[in-house]
């Protein structure tokens, strides 16, 4: 086992990661930008070290200076978390090169599974069903052909985006030609690359994903399932396990789809198969070789530490081929710095009292800042019951004791979503909060 890990992250996951590692007895190092020195997860932490000025540019995605950090500290693995450098190739391989473990598979696994157009070829390669559309294409005559061949509305998506980033609907030619050219910047700006892909945009689906596990002898794990289709510009807001749409025959199909794509990969490691449901039919959507913000929902059905068995894993301990039997439903509500508009609301929490009967996984405490470098998430607020009816019931009670004054949030939002007939009903899709807010799309 580990003895020293660095936490290659900030916030709620730092802190996540600093729990685990007290359970499993394994010292901790924090890394930080300058403006984060008195943050709870560099208190909390047995060695901090500043890795730069507040941009996340500087810190956070600094892989050589974390890596400093890591070799001075006498780390023996690094947990990247999720976001920042979760699902990049060359900080994998570089840890590795310095005689680091980094916590999570392969830098070519991630390679293949982070370019999105290329992970949906070995989707179909395995026969596993994909959203029609086309790998990477280089031109705009290329993509205009495809895009009438596939019908409009169509998605233009970068194939190395991810957090919701570089992927626009589009509704003609008009707009193709219009988008193009500011896609592929924005994909060149954000991730580095300017590769692009086609899908055909699907006006009514649901997200729903698969937690898998498998250790270094290849013995794989199904974790259950989960439903994040409440979204708000393409990122996850309120995320349930299980997906309880799903009837015993649709989860064995999608459980079988999962095993597909996991049987010709040399994975190891915790990692999610996104899929969009339509019509009855699943379609691979991605996966995320990195610890899902939405992990603790699966924690609390199946009653594993998640964290804990990853580390473990990466250690090289073994697990049971199989299925994990989940009990209960779990339901996590974001709560995100948010101001008009859906855009990140800065400020100090003045107040913030989440006395709330409820698992609450934060890295923020009264008197904080919200900073505008990094994510708007606040708290995600856990609740687990036998039925979703009483979870649901039991969130509206938790959501109504949340305390949180200076910084504008979605409270109001997650509140108003708890007591809507839709979605108690459970009669949503991907668009529902787009719907809900009035947004364009
Ligand atoms: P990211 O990696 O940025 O999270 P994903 O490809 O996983 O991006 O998609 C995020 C969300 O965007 C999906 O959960 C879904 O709501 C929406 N989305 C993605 N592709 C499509 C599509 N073809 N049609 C409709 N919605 C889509």
């Amino acid at each position: 086992m580990f003895k020293k890990i660095l936490i290659a992250n900030r916030g709620e996951v730092a802190l996540r990661i600093i729990r685990a590692c007290h359970q499993l007895n394994i010292a901790t190092v924090a890394v930080y930008a300058q403006v984060e020195q008195t943050s709870l997860f560099v208190q909390q932490a047995d060695e901090a070290y500043c890795i730069g000025p507040n941009t996340a540019q500087s810190s956070y995605l600094n892989r050589e200076a974390i890596l400093m950090a890591a070799l001075l500290s006498g780390a023996d693995a690094v947990h990247p978390g999720y976001g920042f450098l979760a699902e990049d190739a060359l900080f994998a391989k570089m840890c590795a090169e310095c005689g680091l473990t980094f916590i999570g598979p392969q830098p070519a696994t991630i390679a293949l599974l982070a370019d999105k157009a290329a992970a949906k070829t070995y989707a179909h390669k395995q026969g596993v069903p994909v959203i029609p559309g086309g790998s990477a294409l280089k031109d705009e005559a290329a993509l205009r052909q495809t895009a009438a061949y596939l019908g409009y509305p169509v998605m233009l998506k970068a194939s190395f985006g991810g957090g919701g980033k570089g992927m626009r609907v589009l509704s003609s030619e008009h707009e193709l030609r219009h988008q193009y050219h500011l896609i592929q910047e924005e994909a060149r700006q954000a991730f580095l690359n300017d590769a692009v892909y086609l899908e055909k945009y699907l006006t009514s689906a649901r997200h729903i994903e698969v937690q898998v596990l498998q250790d270094q002898a290849g013995h794989l794990q199904l974790l259950g399932d989960r439903e994040c289709s409440l979204q708000r510009n393409h990122q996850k807001v309120v995320e349930e396990s299980p997906a309880a749409i799903l009837t015993t025959a649709e989860r064995a199909k999608l459980y079988q789809l999962a095993r597909q794509l996991m049987s010709g990969l040399d994975y190891v490691g915790l990692g999610t198969l996104e899929f969009l449901f339509a019509e009855h039919q699943f379609y691979f959507l991605e996966m995320n070789t990195r610890l899902q913000v939405e992990h603790a929902v699966t924690e609390m059905t199946t009653g594993m530490d998640l964290v804990v068995t990853q580390i473990e894993v990466a250690a090289g301990q073994l697990i049971k081929s199989g299925t994990k039997t989940f009990k209960g439903h779990a339901i996590e509500v974001r709560l995100n710095a948010q101001a008009e508009g859906g855009l990140l609301a800065t400020g100090k929490l003045e107040t913030f009292r989440l006395f709330t009967g409820a698992r609450v996984d934060t890295g923020y405490q009264e008197g904080d800042q919200i900073l505008p470098y990094y994510d708007a998430l606040v708290a995600k607020i856990l609740v687990k019951q036998p039925t979703r009816k009483k979870a649901i019931e039991k969130l509206q009670r938790c959501l109504q004791h949340v305390q949180i004054k200076g910084i504008g949030t979605n409270l109001a939002t997650l509140t108003q979503i708890m007591a809507l007939p839709n979605y108690q009903a459970n009669l949503v899709d991907i668009h529902f909060l787009a719907h809900l807010a009035g947004d364009a799309q």
